[in-house]
């Protein structure tokens, strides 16, 4: 079996809408390491997208999954529930942030969570506008695709979208606008286009995720809090690429100190075992009937025991520390980088460990690097290593190791960036 083969095979039956960045077919990952079918190893910066967080085969979770499974794999939470489900939404609503007191649903995509917020949140206003942010991604079913704030490659031939959402400019200096920009603009689109009173819900992420890590600045979330408050509009914070302690907090929300309404998580909660989940203040995530909320496989036993045992895993490995030590190295290493590559390398930071290297072209932050970002995804499985780009302007390297890599893995894995960024 090679892999040229089986992408020919995955080419023939999969529709290029679900492509593949590379054609690395998988035969085993274990913590930061990802072994393909003809034997090579890669050092995986991507970890399928942030959710791996723990690592790939983390033992424990392994365990409470075979666990799980030797007991029941389904019911349905909807019809006869179960205990793993119960212990793990009483641990996330003591978890999220904000002192309120919270209750979950638990659904099985990041796309399904957010869309259960905004259901939440018009159920409870009974307003019908959502407002979101430019480079803002929230998924890729229909009224998540019109949340989202990019057109390519997420929205493109995919319309109409439902009406009533609003999009603002985000704030960052590569795009010039700053938070007091965006506040005159939701200003003006409360004169304009949609009355604060006939707003359901605004939705951010607190740093944007496919947008580039952007760090939301605090300053605009307290004031989207406070605007919030003064208007009754539920304000939701999408942790879905944020959360379970990648950032260096267990949610990222946290380094703002503010609370929101409704909060959706992901991704990072079960370690690769398909869950989602919506935390939110008690009173608003109760506005829904019996039955309207939920869906067959939301809060899977398999996924909920998982889900456990990343939070364990979490708290007895010290992933919160380690979020901040691995942020820290990988800084200090993409910064070097930056000192040798002053005209390309337009910006190094990091949250904790989501971290990103902007590109641009000669010397300019508001000429974008597309080309180079490309040939580094592209050269990157020839240096053993698995890359992620993102960015509204597809020129960033974002870089999301398991918080479980070893310091000897993560040089060996920089050492590798150097290798490749030097080579192109
Ligand atoms: N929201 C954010 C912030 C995300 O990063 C993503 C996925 O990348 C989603 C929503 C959608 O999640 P999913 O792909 O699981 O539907």
């Amino acid at each position: 079996m090679n892999n040229k083969d089986l992408q020919e095979r995955k080419n023939k039956v999969f529709a290029r809408g679900q492509g593949n960045a590379y054609p690395v077919y998988v035969k085993e990952a274990k913590n930061s390491e990802i072994w393909d079918v003809e034997g090579n190893r890669f050092i995986d910066f991507g970890t399928g997208i942030a959710v791996c967080n723990t690592g790939h085969s983390h033992p424990k979770i392994i365990e409470a999954v075979k666990n799980q499974i030797e007991k029941f794999s389904h019911t349905c939470v909807m019809v006869n529930p179960y205990e793993v489900a119960v212990e793990l939404a009483e641990k996330l609503t003591k978890l999220a942030p904000g002192e309120t007191e919270k209750k979950a649903i638990f659904v099985t995509t990041g796309a399904e969570a957010v869309e259960n917020c905004v259901k939440i949140a018009r159920a409870h206003t009974g307003r019908r506008g959502v407002i979101a942010f430019n480079g803002g991604f929230h998924g890729r079913t229909n009224l998540t695709m019109a949340l989202t704030g990019k057109t390519m490659p997420y929205k493109k031939g995919f319309g109409p979208f439902p009406a009533e959402i609003y999009h603002l400019p985000y704030p960052t200096e590569f795009n010039n606008t700053s938070v007091k920009d965006t506040l005159v603009a939701l200003k003006n689109l409360f004169k304009a286009d949609i009355l604060p009173e006939d707003v359901a819900a605004i939705i951010i992420e607190p740093i944007q995720g496919e947008g580039g890590f952007y760090q939301t600045p605090v300053e605009l979330l307290k004031e989207l809090r406070a605007i919030c408050d003064e208007h009754g509009i539920i304000l939701i914070l999408d942790e879905i690429q944020t959360g379970f302690a990648r950032t260096g907090k267990m949610f990222c929300t946290e380094y703002s100190g503010i609370e929101p309404d409704l909060m959706t998580m992901a991704k990072g909660i079960a370690g690769g075992y398909p869950l989602s989940g919506v935390v939110g203040k008690a009173e608003i995530m109760d506005t829904p009937i019996p039955g309207g909320l939920g869906g067959t496989y939301g809060g899977s036993p398999v996924a909920c025991a998982a889900g456990l045992a990343v939070l364990d895993v979490i708290e007895e490995e010290n992933l919160i520390e380690r979020a901040n030590e691995v942020g820290a190295i990988f800084s200090k290493r993409l910064n070097d980088l930056k000192a040798k590559f002053p005209d390309l390398i337009t910006d190094v930071r990091n949250k904790g460990a989501m971290i990103a290297l902007e590109l641009m072209k000669d010397g300019d932050i508001y000429n974008p690097n597309v080309e180079l970002t490309k040939a580094i995804t592209a050269n990157a499985v020839e240096h053993g290593l698995v890359l992620l780009s993102c960015g509204f302007n597809s020129n960033v390297i974002r870089f999301l190791p398991a918080l479980t890599i070893s310091d000897e893995t993560l040089n060996e894995g920089l050492d590798k960036f150097d290798e490749l960024f030097t080579s192109l």
